[in-house]
């Protein structure tokens, strides 16, 4: 059974070596009622430090550095059981937070669990290297060490699925962390952290500070201590976080914005690619960092195509994130609402037509909230900033092409390289366009798709780095090569003819 949800507003501190350390308060309304919901502590450099050397010295612990990764997998299996027996509670807070449909921060949630178990079972079979033929009586091992104290900073449109695609990967390797979450969505991260306790890692594995990105996380990717900070968030924000991390040399992976098209032919499977337009588009409010934002369509179909786009976002209901008949719920906040009605209004100056949405709704339950209603906007062009520009809200434009080199072209023509689609029944099209897409991910006959086994990451503006399955594991550690010889080498310096 899972507890309740703690009574709003709920209080939190940071969460340091298994304790709770207080700071001054930092509010957070939820976007659909507007109401106080959570209050969190309002981080500082000196939180970070003291979480850091936590983390410092967890790391450096017999009890850690000695536990075999077995014994990581079965912390890591523990904490799946309790994720499982606590999902309900965890997708209640994070839709509350982000504003987002109950039904799929459900799905969040078990996205995340499967990453966790997962990330068990490549620790289970945590392997290296061996060279044994390079030359006589001489073996190497190369092995994978962890990474050591990492900072994991993250966003808050999954704030539970995102730390989950990242934490038990750091833990797998044999890292211990301190986590930034976002300062609009940090319940689930800390609640998370106490449960990680409850299964048994030992205070200091996992340690988190709250707070705003200048405040609490920039000084966790400046921090002496820090040997590789995993970034998912904004491109711009990347951008600082890498420019901060050149000093001390820190490693970085960067998760970063997405500009991602659903590139539909004239052969694809035209209702099925329809409702995966609107789905991938629209899911999560289009907060999405693989949002399906731009439709790129066969001129041949253009029209047709469009309509069952528009009947189908028309149709989809915008409400409350606890009402189950909810499709799409409110964004993360006014101000981004606000801004992502001033892009669909820069999308119609630049010649857009908007054919459907293009406006907060007018029912007076949803006044309060920070909702948009889908919106679908045609006849862009490929300098609009509706087609270049990350929008992060339900907003999808829509461009005909007239070939399939036009149609690469457009899908490659922003500066974003995260996920990408094609529809066609096609196979050698299929093949030839996944080959041409700059991505970290194509889906064919597919969208918005995946699995804890497969990496993912991106190309371009996207950022670099991999996070899930085994190449996200890698990132937490570092490569190591150990030479044995079995008679001790000759120096070099030694001339031929000298006796040792
Ligand atoms: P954001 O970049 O504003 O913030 C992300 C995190 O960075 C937050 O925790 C924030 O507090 C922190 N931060 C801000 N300034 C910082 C600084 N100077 N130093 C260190 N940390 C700092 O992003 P957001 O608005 O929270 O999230 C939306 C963005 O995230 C979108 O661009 C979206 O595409 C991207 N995203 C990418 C992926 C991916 O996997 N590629 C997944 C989800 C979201």
């Amino acid at each position: 059974m899972s507890a309740p949800k703690p009574p709003d507003p709920r209080t939190y501190g940071h969460h340091i070596a298994g304790g709770r350390v207080d700071g001054p308060p930092l509010e957070r309304r939820d976007p659909a009622r507007g109401e106080v919901v959570a209050r969190y502590a309002a981080g500082t450099t000196d939180d970070v430090n003291a979480a850091v050397g936590a983390a410092a010295a967890a790391f450096a612990a017999a009890s850690w550095r000695r536990i075999p990764a077995t014994a990581r997998a079965e912390l890591l299996e523990k904490l799946a059981e309790l994720l499982e027996r606590n999902a309900d509670r965890l997708a209640a807070l994070d839709s509350e937070e982000v504003g987002k449909p109950l039904r799929f921060a459900r799905g969040d949630l078990a996205l995340g669990i499967g990453h966790v178990r997962h990330a068990a079972a490549l620790a289970r079979t945590t392997k290296g290297d061996a060279y044994t033929g390079l030359a006589p009586g001489y073996t190497v091992l190369a092995t994978r060490e962890p990474a050591g104290v990492v900072g994991i900073i993250t966003p808050w449109n999954f704030p539970a699925l995102i730390l989950l695609q990242k934490l038990p990967y750091a833990i797998a390797a044999g890292c211990t962390l301190v986590v930034k979450p976002s300062e609009f969505t940090s319940s689930s991260t800390l609640e998370i952290a106490a449960l990680c306790e409850e299964a048994g890692f030992p205070p200091g594995v996992v340690n988190v500070v709250t707070g705003t990105g200048a405040a609490a996380g920039h000084p966790l990717v400046t921090h002496p201590l820090i040997s590789y900070v995993s970034f998912t968030g904004s491109t711009r924000v990347g951008r600082e976080v890498m420019r901060a991390s050149a000093d001390s040399l820190t490693r970085v992976g960067l998760e970063l914005g997405g500009k991602a098209a659903n590139v539909v032919f004239a052969d694809a499977d035209l209702d099925a690619a329809a409702d995966a337009v609107v789905f991938g588009a629209f899911a999560n409010q289009g907060e999405s960092c693989v949002a399906g934002a731009r439709l790129l369509v066969d001129a041949a179909i253009g029209d047709e195509f469009t309509a069952a786009v528009v009947s189908r976002a028309a149709a989809l209901s915008v409400g409350m994130p606890d009402d189950p008949r909810s499709d799409i719920g409110a964004l993360i906040h006014h101000g981004h609402r606000d801004g992502v009605h001033a892009a669909v209004l820069a999308g119609v100056e630049n010649g857009g037509k908007v054919l459907a949405g293009g406006r907060p709704p007018h029912a007076p339950e949803l006044a309060a909230g920070a909702f948009y209603e889908p919106t679908v906007i045609a006849s862009v062009g490929r300098e609009s900033p509706v087609f270049q520009r990350e929008i992060f809200g339900p907003v999808l434009s829509v461009t005909t092409f007239g070939s399939e080199e036009e149609a690469l072209a457009l899908a490659n023509g922003t500066a974003y390289g995260l996920a990408q689609s094609v529809w066609t029944t096609d196979l050698d099209r299929a093949f030839e366009m996944s080959r041409g897409l700059e991505a970290g991910t194509v889906w064919v006959n597919t969208t918005s798709d995946g699995s804890p086994a497969l990496s993912f990451g991106g190309v371009k503006q996207s950022g670099f780095g991999r996070e899930g399955g085994e190449e996200g594991l890698r990132e937490f550690t570092e490569y190591k090569t150990v030479q044995f010889r079995g008679e001790p080498r000759v120096s070099p310096f030694r001339r031929p003819d000298e006796k040792p």
